[in-house]
């Protein structure tokens, strides 16, 4: 991916963020979209800011009780 590069600001991927993992997301200019390496997330600045508004509310959400999610069961053994 030729046109492929850091966007003007990092974002973190949402996708990844729900996972424990911080990544820094590429950018493509040719489609204005964010995109991850790791996962499969792709998506536009305002979908990216957007989920990642969602991600921090359900680790939020995860803290106080996390039982109700059943994805997120595997962190849960840690703590
Ligand atoms: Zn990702």
């Amino acid at each position: 991916m030729a046109q492929a590069g850091k966007g003007r600001l990092n974002y973190r991927c949402p996708s990844c963020f729900m996972r424990d993992l911080d990544i820094d997301m590429f950018y493509d200019k040719d489609k204005d979209e964010y995109f991850c390496i790791r996962c499969q997330y792709r998506g536009n600045e305002a979908d990216v800011l957007a989920k990642n508004q969602l991600a921090r509310f359900r680790y939020g959400a995860m803290m106080r009780r996390f039982t109700d999610f059943e994805d997120f069961s595997r962190e849960g053994e840690k703590t």
